[in-house]
């Protein structure tokens, strides 16, 4: 099996490009096939720059290596359809030789006054057929010798494809069964453009062929040009390729997710965005399999590794499907939450630049914030506590948790703590429970008045791994303060020195 993504390079990656990119390589990597990257950059007008670097990025960002490609030839290359013009030609020229292609010569307005000629209610859009054709400038309706003239004296001209009048074109889709479609629904297709460069179509066909692909599998917007390239495949003699058309993303509210739609639901089109918005490439590439694809049972989660080995086409439907961003968070806090704490600590580094932290501080974040994040950043974000002392407390448990005894408690824990040597979380752990033993209090009679003033807020990641973090001497200086600042807040709303 050999498969490609084949992307144009217009602007940046679309996630439903990765997600075609993705199942491409699934089915490379199930079928111990070869997974191709070519670049279709034939198009100059719509060419930008930019953007085959972030096709490369993001897919090596997301995982999905190819094992031929840009800078990785494999005898199939150049890998640029830019690069391969002489061979287009060739082939066109076959075309022409054999009588299923010809030159045409009309500037764009023949061809826009021969719409306005042919329209009628039945035929909005007139197309350049098997009949239009022979009242057009071609080599249908001119002379040899009018043609070769035309040609000599540099004429702007385009190539096009002779589609047969009244046939029917019928192929095969791995996903939609039986397809097939009357080429009295289709344009004489312009196969070399007058810049003497391809068109997608020409492009695409001969280079699927010589790059020995087998399966081609991209999005549904492809479906219609598909009885093109069957015939192309049909008239240059070549057997065409398998053909899977994925099923169309919808937005949340039906539809095709347009750029409008994605905008108005708040759903970032572009790979870039997940990378730059700080996604897990292994959630985005779980959300995006499940796009499309099912696996037959309830199960949900499927790291690259082991949908490599269960993909496969016949689990792919042919409705569309809706992008829901509240699942691709939830996949995003499930991935994070499978992270050793070492490597959640790793994902949390550029968040914490500004903060010089050691490695095991940023692995104790890690630890504390790990089951309350959806965002790499959050953990950085929701752990300012750790960083500064509150500078107000939760108005509601500091009610609770101020009660008359509790002055006398924190001093009495205050000074257990100054005696403390060993400031592990575990260690604290027992300290505590033991503390609340030897006065006779329940747990929470301690603990609630301790987090609170550590951190201001009633509730939050472990109170020990909190402590050790701060360390001893944070620790009682945030306790001694809350002396003052609970009862001033308590009776004047405000905190002292504020
Ligand atoms: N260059 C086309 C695109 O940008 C490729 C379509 C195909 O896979 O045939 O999507």
């Amino acid at each position: 099996m050999r498969v490609r993504f084949a992307p144009s390079p217009t602007g940046f990656l679309h996630i439903g490009g990765l997600r075609t990119a993705l199942y491409n390589y699934l089915l490379a990597k199930r079928h111990n096939g070869k997974f191709i990257l070519r670049i279709e950059d034939t198009d100059q007008a719509r060419f930008v720059p930019e953007a085959e670097a972030d096709i490369l990025r993001s897919l090596a960002w997301a995982g999905l290596d190819f094992d031929e490609g840009p800078g990785k030839e494999a005898g199939h290359g150049p890998y640029y359809q830019s690069q391969r013009s002489e061979v287009y030609r060739e082939y066109v020229q076959q075309l022409l030789d054999k009588g299923h292609a010809y030159y045409a010569f009309d500037s764009s307005a023949d061809l826009e006054h021969m719409r306005e000629r042919l329209k009628t209610a039945e035929n909005p859009q007139p197309k350049y057929d098997a009949v239009t054709r022979l009242h057009m400038r071609n080599s249908f309706s001119m002379s040899k010798e009018a043609v070769d003239a035309a040609l000599q004296s540099g004429e702007p001209h385009v190539i096009r494809m002779a589609l047969p009048a009244q046939t029917v074109v019928r192929f095969k889709d791995q996903i939609r069964g039986e397809v097939e479609i009357g080429t009295d629904q289709l344009d004489d297709q312009v196969l070399m453009k007058s810049d003497g460069l391809p068109t997608y179509h020409l492009a695409n066909v001969v280079d699927d062929h010589l790059m020995g692909i087998t399966h081609v599998v991209r999005g549904e917007e492809w479906l219609p040009s598909t009885p093109k390239h069957v015939l192309l495949y049909r008239f240059l003699g070549w057997e065409a390729p398998e053909f899977a058309h994925l099923p169309l993303i919808l937005s949340p509210s039906g539809g095709k997710l347009s750029k409008r739609k994605a905008e108005e639901a708040g759903i970032p089109v572009s790979v870039k965005e997940y990378i730059e918005a700080g996604y897990e490439p292994d959630a985005l590439i779980n959300f995006l399999a499940l796009l499309g694809w099912s696996p037959g049972t309830d199960q949900e989660i499927f790291p690259l590794s082991v949908l490599s080995s269960i993909f496969s086409l016949d689990r792919v439907g042919q409705s569309g499907v809706q992008f829901s961003m509240d699942k691709l968070r939830w996949f995003n806090a499930h991935y994070l939450r499978m992270r050793s704490p070492a490597e959640l600590a790793e994902r949390l580094r550029p968040y914490a630049a500004d903060k010089n932290l050691t490695p095991s501080a940023l692995e104790a974040i890690a630890r504390m914030m790990q089951e309350r994040i959806h965002f790499a950043s959050e953990a950085i974000e929701q752990s300012s506590f750790l960083f500064a002392p509150p500078l107000r407390y939760e108005d509601k448990p500091l009610k609770k948790a101020w009660k008359a005894h509790t002055p006398e408690l924190l001093t009495a824990f205050s000074d257990a703590l100054e005696r403390e040597t060993d400031f592990t979380s575990e260690h604290l752990n027992d300290f505590l429970h033991q503390f609340a033993e030897s006065r006779q209090v329940g747990l929470g009679a301690v603990m609630l008045p301790v987090r609170l003033a550590l951190t201001g807020a009633g509730g939050g990641p472990s109170l020990f791994e909190i402590m050790a973090f701060l360390g001893k001497a944070e620790t009682i200086n945030r306790i001694s303060m809350a002396f003052t600042q609970m009862p001033n807040q308590l009776s004047t709303g405000l905190v002292s020195g504020i």
